[in-house]
């Protein structure tokens, strides 16, 4: 991933800047959108007719390829050589892509094992080359309008995108020769689009309802930067099924008038489109009436608004549902939130507005065109990314960074997501007495163990002054710069000495390892912690062992003869524990040895004291009994 300049307000960092021009894109679901910025005044470029929406379905020709209404408008005669939909097969694995299989119009072929195909007009394609099609006829829209060449654009993808979905968008724009200035979540492009951004901090809502999926997100704005706290939604809830369930009602009229034929696809399809159309017409109308003409037989059909209300209520109601868990997931209450903002050509309809409006008790903002919000947003950032201008939203780290820690384990400073710049400082200590030096070993990855991270840099900090074991304080800071690069510097806090490293995190590591590496720490997650738990385990073990053993060494006469069989006994069966892959049993060889050697440990203490007590300073004493717990490394 490449990391954001972010430049200084007014300084152009485009040579061409004149010729050329970045651009928003919304690469919808059911519907794209292509827009353009210019003194933060966004707009969407619009066909002959005035169009502004292209619908995301493309058909295939022998030898061209159509992109939008052409497309739509064939798949009632030739649906085999159609695509639509493709967004629900982004980055998806196959066994995800089985799942929604037989909800889309079109053959998956998923022979060829990696990455699914669809077979369309005797062609292959993947869906990251069906989204490159969509994408370049966006690219040509917005060259013609403006006359200018378009190379850059931002685009929107929905807040729950994974890795994969996000890496399949940036390839489909490769693809289309559009340079990915910056994926942006479409919740965070339609509260850009409000200008949410400029106002005080806050927590907003949005609620986004389309032809085909159901997203509500909630963010807070903090510092300049949308964070997303919550998101949820369904992939098979939208217009869709509002158009389901008024064609189901006008099939049933039909057979009531004219005796119970069985309807067929065909008709099915056709009482959709009728169904939409009446959906639609309902927005801004009271009632209305419409033919359907199936097999040559011709039957009216009227609608109100109440019966339209009564046909997706259910619909409706789930979506206020999801909301619900959304914002508890967030742990807020619906007052709690700053604004709600509305987003999808669904949420025109009056009585999802007046739900929404009643969940959230209060009016949710509407001035912007629902179906464009997300494509405005996404125009207004990537003016500010590539004019310069105080209205930036800042990076954040693709990768978590951290440190090789005791068993080779990680501990993460800087979380993956975190806005640059950053600096994170934390306090780790010694593990061994007297030890006065620490090798400083800085990974990243999401993985918790180090071998399966990228090792970035390694140094090491030297003379720090001989203590007891967790006595010395030494911290570490990271901090990343707005470019992306990281600093390392760790210092031991008692005595001043310091060491500092430049590590470049983001270059070098391409998007298909990074994605690789995100893909693994979520296949692994369970694996690694309790790998992690294991290690941590052997670790405090270790630590135990170590400590017993110094002890003896030194104090050994303190014990008796069998006092010391058993705590030797005891020492064994943790060693033989430690062999083992048994958390539970290591825990445990800890406790029995810990309660073993209490007597003897009291004695020492006994000894120490005295000793102390012939000369040694108070503070000494109290630094040698109060020897802080290392870092990170509690039980758990
Ligand atoms: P997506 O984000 O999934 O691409 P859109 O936001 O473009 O989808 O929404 C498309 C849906 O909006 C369709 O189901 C369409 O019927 C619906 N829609 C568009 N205009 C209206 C309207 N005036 N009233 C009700 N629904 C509408
Ligand atoms: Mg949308």
């Amino acid at each position: 991933m490449n990391l954001l300049q972010i430049h200084e307000p007014g300084q152009t960092p485009l040579p061409h800047a004149k010729k050329s021009m970045a651009v928003g894109i919304d690469l919808g679901t059911t519907n794209s959108l292509v827009a353009v910025s210019e003194n933060q005044k966004p707009l969407v470029l619009k066909d002959t007719h005035g169009r502004g929406l292209v619908p995301s379905a493309v058909l295939y020709q022998a030898g061209s390829i159509h992109v939008g209404e052409l497309a739509r408008a064939a798949l009632k005669d030739h649906p085999e050589r159609v695509v639509v939909s493709i967004k629900r097969l982004m980055g998806r694995g196959q066994e995800d892509v089985m799942r929604v299989a037989d909800q889309l119009p079109y053959e998956l072929d998923t022979s060829a094992g990696g990455m699914v195909r669809v077979k369309v007009g005797g062609r292959v394609l993947t869906p990251v080359e069906v989204s490159g099609h969509i994408l370049e006829e966006l690219r040509g829209r917005a060259e013609r309008t403006l006359n200018r060449e378009v190379r850059q654009a931002v685009i929107t993808v929905p807040a729950h995108f994974d890795d994969g979905a996000r890496n399949a968008t940036k390839d489909s724009a490769k693809l289309a020769g559009l340079q990915v200035l910056r994926l942006v979540n479409e919740p965070t492009a339609a509260a850009l689009a409000y200008g949410l951004d400029k106002g005080a901090e806050g927590t907003y809502a949005v609620y986004d309802l389309g032809g085909g999926t159901f997203d509500v997100s909630v963010l807070r704005l903090r510092m300049g930067v949308f964070q997303v706290l919550a998101t949820g939604g369904h992939v098979q809830l939208g217009g869709d099924d509002f158009d389901r369930a008024v064609a189901e009602h006008f099939l049933g009229e039909r057979t009531r008038m004219v005796g119970a034929e069985k309807a067929t696809t065909a008709d099915v399809k056709r009482a959709l489109a009728v169904a939409r159309q009446a959906r639609e017409h309902l927005t801004a109308h009271e009632t209305g009436s419409w033919p359907l003409d199936l097999g040559g037989r011709l039957t009216w059909h009227s609608l109100d608004q109440a019966t339209l209300n009564q046909l997706i209520a259910p619909k409706v109601e789930q979506t206020i549902e999801i909301a619900r868990c959304v914002l508890d997931d967030a742990r807020l209450e619906p007052s709690e939130l700053s604004g709600i903002v509305l987003v999808g050509g669904v949420t025109r309809t009056p009585l999802v507005r007046r739900r929404v409006a009643e969940f959230f008790g209060r009016e949710p903002l509407t001035d912007i065109d629902p179906d464009e919000v997300v494509a405005l947003g996404a125009a207004l950032q990537a003016e500010a990314l590539t004019r310069g201008s105080e209205a930036l939203l800042l990076d954040v780290t693709p990768l978590s960074l951290g440190l090789e820690t005791m068993g080779g384990l990680v501990e993460k400073v800087v979380q993956r997501n975190t806005p640059i710049p950053v600096s994170i400082a934390q306090e780790f200590t010694t593990y061994q007495d007297g030890q006065t030096a620490m090798a400083i070993h800085v990974v990243q990855g999401e993985r918790e163990l180090v071998g399966e991270n990228r090792s970035l840099a390694r140094f090491e900090l030297h003379g720090i002054p001989p203590m007891t074991a967790g006595a010395a304080r030494i911290r570490v800071l990271f901090s990343v710069d707005a470019d992306g690069l990281l600093t390392v510097s760790a210092e031991e806090t008692t005595t001043g000495t310091r060491q500092e490293v430049a590590v470049k995190p983001a270059y070098g590591l391409s998007e298909s390892e990074m994605a690789a590496m995100l893909r693994a720490s979520i296949d692994h997650a369970k694996d690694d912690m309790n790998e992690r738990l294991l290690r941590e385990a052997r670790v405090d073990a270790e630590r135990l062992l170590h400590a017993i053993d110094g002890a003896i060494c030194a104090d050994g006469d303190l014990l008796e003869d069998r006092e010391r069989k058993d705590v030797q006994r005891l020492i064994e069966a943790l060693h033989r524990a430690m062999a083992g892959r048994d958390r539970g049993a290591i825990l445990d060889g800890i406790d029995t040895l810990n309660a073993g050697t209490e007597a003897f440990a009291a004695r020492r203490m006994d000894r120490g004291i005295q000793a102390a007590l012939q000369g040694v300073a108070v503070n000494a004493l109290a630094e040698r009994l109060e020897a802080p717990k290392p870092h990170g490394r509690g039980r758990k």
